[in-house]
């Protein structure tokens, strides 16, 4: 079982929102469950459950306290309790809204918006087909020197799931990269409909310097962010760390720039792993935005 550590309180402001977000954190320690769904393959869960030991501390939502949260209310393979705002959380139809070059271009019609972000290649455009179970509906160019456009999906007529640009291509320009840089950090600090960006990073690899750099960017600015590990399917590679190691580093390294750990959880789009309690996730942050 993988051991949590929940302190303290954290007031979660982020400059966009109207009001702030309040989570806060226990002192007890707690036990992740293993996954719900033994049939799903998953041997994740399986090394997670015999070898995972890092510590991290619980994320809980508004409208619960602390020491109301017990096991089996922690999202398996994640620190995310859950809490009364966690409502129906399926996608029952989702369409595309628009491209937009600029972060004024987007829409304006006030509804909470979550946005994507990651490292090309990180699978984000497979967690995003994944999340609304259709195939190829994140269709982002992936060539570098390509117009970088901020996508707006409608889901459910009520809430907008956002494919940002994905950054650190290998053979980007100065240029390139430089307009990635302008174009996005506008759209995080000018958003006011922004409730979370869900940071993509790749559990297959250890740490990157450019994701723990947007990271730590990200946490400078109160941009209330969740970390989405992704490839957790994916096992040791030759010589290479597993995924939970490589997350357990990737937490220790930016542990010192957060006074209170983000909601961290782990996914697969290959096998679904996370996918329906990342949804969960969604739902509890988006309705109580909604009050
Ligand atoms: P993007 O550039 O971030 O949009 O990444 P893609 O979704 O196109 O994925 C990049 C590569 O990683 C592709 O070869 C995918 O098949 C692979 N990939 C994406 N998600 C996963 C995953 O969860 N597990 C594994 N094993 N491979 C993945």
């Amino acid at each position: 079982m993988m051991t949590l550590v929940r302190s303290g309180m954290l007031r979660f402001f982020s400059p966009s929102l109207s009001h702030p977000h309040t989570f806060s954190f226990s002192s007890s320690s707690l036990s992740i469950p293993n996954p719900p769904t033994p049939s799903l393959p998953n041997p994740l869960s399986r090394s997670i459950s015999t070898h995972a030991s890092f510590q991290t501390q619980l994320f809980i939502p508004p409208g619960i306290q602390p020491d109301e949260v017990d096991d089996s209310a922690v999202l398996p393979g994640s620190n995310i309790a859950v809490g009364p705002y966690a409502g129906d959380s399926r996608i029952k139809e989702v369409e595309f809204v628009k491209s937009s070059s600029r972060a004024k271009d987007c829409p304006r019609d006030d509804r909470p918006e979550f946005a994507v972000l990651g490292r090309s290649n990180v699978g984000k455009s497979s967690l995003i087909n994944s999340l609304v179970r259709k195939r190829e509906i994140a269709l982002t160019s992936k060539k570098p020197g390509k117009t970088q456009l901020i996508n707006h999906f409608l889901v459910n007529k009520s809430w907008y799931l956002v494919d940002l640009p994905g950054y650190g291509f290998a053979k980007a320009s100065e240029t390139a990269k430089t307009d990635w840089s302008s174009f996005t950090k506008g759209y995080f600090l000018n958003r006011n409909t922004l409730v979370a960006v869900l940071l993509l990073i790749d559990a297959s690899v250890p740490p990157q310097k450019i994701d723990l750099d947007c990271a730590n960017w990200l946490g400078r600015n109160n941009i209330p962010i969740t970390f989405v590990f992704t490839k957790c399917d994916k096992m040791k590679v030759a010589k290479g760390k597993r995924p939970d190691e490589n997350i357990r580093d990737f937490q220790e390294l930016i542990k010192q720039n957060y006074k209170q750990h983000p909601p961290w959880i782990m996914t697969s789009s290959v096998t679904g792993l996370g996918r329906d309690e990342l949804l969960l996730h969604i739902s509890q942050l988006r309705n109580y935005w909604d009050q």
